[in-house]
């Protein structure tokens, strides 16, 4: 081991950092959070630290390093852009004993200071041993994505139960058993989702009733796993996805998505083709309650988010009929991932004002909608599972106002390699439907704003329709703005 990483308090310590750039501004910020009483020697300053300087938060002395300047610092940080300058500091420090950091150039000082994921007061910190802070910084922004932002919360709490568990377990075994189960168990997810009040009540009655072999209900995840692009995915997702025991999932759900669920994870299939139910809504509400009632970590995954079409509702109802625990994880809707990827901005300053989601699931040939609510100018109409409808669609809503003219996008497969926009109006888009072989999911989009797509597309997934699509688009059917 080339250094020895170890944790050490600063506050109201007096630290020096030489150097006004923006690397003494990163350093100043550091020990700054880290309380400590920052004199920076610097013949000028960047306006970052100019600003902390005129607040009069640190000490700046307004020249060239002298060698005096090192007396009476616990640390000193070398940071000017002279190497001969950092070399002559760091000299005089080890000759001092005193610990001394050279930015950018390790091996010349005694101590480094790390790229930290700050969780207070759960901190990580990771170095190369100065041989790639690029590296570092990349390992960092891995474990910031893995780390739960509450994680410092989590433990704070333990800290404030500790002498209490110690108290009602005088064996050390028992201790690390209890609090084994706390930390990965739905008491650590209460935390983690923000129920600090229900978590503290649970683990003291965990506290109270403990044999030495705590019990644990299961709980149910309602996650959205947004249009398909595993990268859409929220970080809380990603963890929930990671810790299930098992998965109920949906058609919607692509499988670069379900390859992130725990491998060991049971999987049921719960389906949901148009008029094909795998399993029935009914059965779907009651197995969510059934598995969670095994003890179970049961993560219900949904396409898009769970609040919008996707029955979401109906399922946490079940569950609070049952008395199950469960948080619901919002996921980006397939309206927002597919307008962001085909460049249709849902609204736009010169072209809309308002955005309406709507179904447009066709029953006994019709579809049930207010079209003079929908049929709008400076409106823009996402229809969700408009398929089918898509020609009483478009002729209802000329019907009601809007012109034939009236842009609109038929949007395949959004976010995902697949993905396949065409363009065309409420004229034409039938027939669109019908000479390209649409099949689901595909979402439809009405308005002006479809007519940004040709200036603002940047995903370009390499589809030979979609350049078919935009040849609809130049010949004239619908102008350029
Ligand atoms: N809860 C989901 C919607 C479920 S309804 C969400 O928030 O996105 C199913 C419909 O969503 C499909 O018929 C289709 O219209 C739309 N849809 C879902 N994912 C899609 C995708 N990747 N591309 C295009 N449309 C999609």
């Amino acid at each position: 081991m080339k250094f020895l990483p170890f944790f050490y308090d600063i506050r109201d310590r007096r630290c020096l950092i030489v150097g006004g750039g923006t690397i003494g501004a990163r350093k100043a910020a550091m020990l700054r959070e880290a309380g400590a009483r920052v004199t920076l020697v610097a013949a000028t300053l960047c306006d970052e630290l100019a600003a902390l300087a005129e607040k009069g938060v640190i000490d700046y002395q307004a020249r060239n390093f002298e060698d005096t300047d090192i007396e009476g610092h616990l640390l000193i940080v070398a940071a000017t852009d002279d190497e001969q300058v950092n070399l002559r500091i760091a000299t005089l420090a080890k000759g001092r004993d005193i610990p001394v950091n050279v930015a950018d150039n390790a091996g010349q000082g005694t101590v480094i200071l790390p790229s930290v994921i700050d969780r207070s007061p759960v901190q990580i910190a990771v170095t190369t041993g100065g041989a790639s802070p690029m590296l570092a910084r990349m390992i960092k922004t891995r474990l910031e994505s893995c780390i739960p932002s509450t994680y410092g919360r989590l433990a704070s709490l333990v800290e404030s139960y500790r002498e209490q568990v110690k108290g009602k377990f005088a064996k050390l075994t028992a201790r690390r058993k209890f609090w084994e189960a706390i930390l990965s168990g739905p008491i650590a997810e209460q935390v983690l989702s923000g129920r600090d009040d229900e978590a503290e009540a649970l683990l003291q009655q965990a506290i109270n009733d403990a044999d030495a072999d705590p019990h644990f209900k299961g709980e149910v995840y309602l996650v959205g796993a947004g249009p398909g692009d595993p990268d859409l995915l929220s970080f809380r997702a990603l963890r929930l996805m990671q810790q299930a025991d098992v998965v109920v999932y949906d058609r919607l759900v692509s499988k670069p998505i379900l390859e992130l669920v725990r491998r060991d994870a049971e999987r049921i299939y719960a389906g949901k083709e148009r008029s094909k139910h795998a399993i029935p809504q009914e059965n779907i509400n009651q197995l969510l309650a059934d598995l969670a009632k095994q003890d179970k970590r049961v993560l219900r995954l949904k396409g898009g988010d769970p609040f919008i079409f996707g029955r979401g509702g109906e399922e946490i109802e079940t569950l609070i009929e049952e008395g199950v625990p469960f948080q619901v994880v919002p996921g980006i809707t397939a309206a927002a991932g597919c307008a962001s990827y085909s460049g249709i901005p849902l609204t736009h300053r010169d072209y809309a004002q308002a955005c309406i989601f709507v179904t447009g699931h066709l029953k006994d040939d019709t579809i049930d909608l207010n079209w003079d609510m929908l049929a709008h100018q400076q409106q823009t109409i996402v229809f969700y599972m408009g398929l089918q409808g898509v020609k009483v669609i478009c002729e209802q809503l000329i019907k009601h106002g809007l012109t034939s003219k009236t842009a609109a996008a038929l949007i395949t497969k959004g976010t995902t390699p697949d993905q396949r926009v065409l363009i065309g109006d409420l004229d034409t888009l039938p027939d669109l439907v019908k000479n390209n072989d649409v099949k689901p999911p595909t979402l439809i989009i009405v308005g002006d704003v479809v007519k940004l797509h040709e200036k603002l597309r940047w995903f370009k997934p390499g589809s030979d329709i979609e350049a078919q699509a935009i040849d609809t688009y130049t010949s004239g059917k619908i102008g350029p703005i």
